[in-house]
């Protein structure tokens, strides 16, 4: 099947959360890490795809490049419509990459206007007068302004942006969206007759969502954060331009053993592990004892184990044991030899019959991921918001993987993961 729309993300969670919210419509969503090679995978695209690149903080150079590649891919599976999504706090480095990117792109698709709409009201993220508010605070008075790569100092997304950019930047403020889809549309020409190309979007409810994507699901490149996105697939049904059939089949559900890794120290993650450890064969590791003895205890753990027997293998600790942990081994290398290990236990689980995993933690995802040789994500039914069960296609083989970052889901996350997809 052809691709109708082609997304790019600048981080990998990002992909996951915009392809979670794409895959809510029931239609196909197939999410790739890192750019497929040349041709790869072209004849079997899905109608959503969602390449996820690592690009949010590098030098802008590289952000184009890379975005260039993603870009020429997704054409070639038949993507005719685009998406650049950044993250819902318009996450950028001084130099910026989201405008020189989307400028890039609207260059090769020869647009003249895009908007940007990084809003998402469920989840407390929205854009009035196009000031970027997380909950009732200001993006620059939020903790955002002290993040350690992309410290937002500012709320103003015509101030970030215009100097990122070469057009005229310009904002389709609240009122007028509130007008509806027409009065937006008449803004937007009125912009578009004054030079403006870049498109400040405000949004503060699901409501204002809808009408710029049904304002604009027709302009060949859209940007922003998952929430507007997440709109297209239901306008591309009423337009026709995806078949209802195109939806997607829940035959082939992997079956066999199963496994929860957890590398995520996050509050959340913390009441998740204590919870299901009573409930599951766990075991802790501990990353002062790693160092010294190695991984060896731990795998014959594992080895004793059967397939099928619901298991939990954390690393996840309280701030002070972390500490603890950081300063005995040093804070890169406690944060390694938690991922590899994780990932290597991943690799041998699988060996030995697992094809069910969850997985808590961003990074520790990426490792588990990149341990397995997956490249692509097939997205599945929705666990929580945002994390939905994935497939993917391993050494002829059909594993299922859940990929939760930090703070999401609820306390009971693991368990209600599996019985999702026993239940479906
Ligand atoms: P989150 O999504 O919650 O931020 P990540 O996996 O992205 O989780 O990051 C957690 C980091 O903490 C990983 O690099 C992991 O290896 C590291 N880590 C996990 N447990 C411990 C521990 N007990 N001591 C030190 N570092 C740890």
């Amino acid at each position: 099947m052809a691709t109708v729309l082609g997304c790019i993300a600048d981080d990998f969670t990002g992909a996951t959360d915009l392809a979670a919210l794409l895959a809510r419509s029931g239609l196909p969503v197939s999410l790739r890490i890192g750019v497929p090679a040349e041709t790869e995978g072209v004849a079997d695209a899905a109608a959503f795809e969602v390449v996820a690149l690592k690009s949010r903080t590098v030098p802008v150079d590289d952000a184009i490049a890379q975005t260039r590649q993603a870009y020429a891919w997704l054409k070639k599976a038949g993507a005719t419509r685009f998406f650049w999504k950044y993250c819902s706090t318009f996450d950028s480095t001084a130099e910026g990459n989201i405008g020189p990117v989307a400028e890039m792109l609207m260059a090769e698709l020869g647009a003249t206007q895009t908007i940007y709409c990084p809003a998402f009201p469920e989840n407390g993220r929205s854009v009035f007068m196009g000031h970027l508010f997380v909950g009732e605070q200001l993006l620059s008075e939020s903790p955002m302004r002290d993040h350690p790569l992309t410290p937002m100092r500012d709320s103003s997304l015509v101030r970030l942006l215009a100097p990122q950019v070469h057009k005229k930047v310009g904002l389709a403020n609240r009122l007028v969206v509130a007008e509806g889809t027409e009065a937006l549309q008449a803004r937007l020409e009125t912009l578009a007759a004054e030079g403006v190309m870049h498109v400040i979007t405000d949004a503060v409810s699901d409501q204002d969502l809808e009408t710029i994507a049904a304002a604009t699901a027709n302009l060949p490149l859209l940007t922003g954060g998952s929430a507007i996105a997440g709109k297209l697939p239901r306008l591309y049904l009423e337009q026709g331009v995806v078949e209802p059939s195109a939806a997607r089949s829940s035959d082939s559900l992997p079956k066999g053993g199963q496994l929860v890794l957890s590398g995520s120290c996050s509050a959340m993650t913390r009441k998740q592990v204590a919870y299901y450890a009573g409930k599951s064969a766990s075991l802790r590791l501990d990353p002062v004892a790693l160092a010294g003895e190695g991984v060896g205890p731990t795998e014959a753990w594992l080895q004793r184990r059967s397939a099928e027997e619901p298991k939990l293998i954390f690393a996840t600790a309280e701030p002070e044991e972390v500490r603890k942990a950081q300063e005995k081994l040093g804070f890169e290398k406690a944060s390694q030899l938690v991922e590899q290990v994780l990932a290597d236990l991943a690799r041998q689980a699988f060996q030995s019959g697992v094809r069910r995993f969850v997985v808590a933690g961003g990074e520790t995802s990426g490792a588990v991921i990149q341990a397995l040789g997956i490249k692509r994500l097939e997205i599945g039914p929705e666990i929580a918001p945002g994390v939905p069960w994935t497939f993917a296609e391993l050494e002829g083989e059909r594993v299922a993987l859940a990929l939760k970052s930090g703070n999401f889901g609820g306390e009971a996350f693991f368990e209600d993961a599996f019985k999702l997809l026993e239940a479906a």
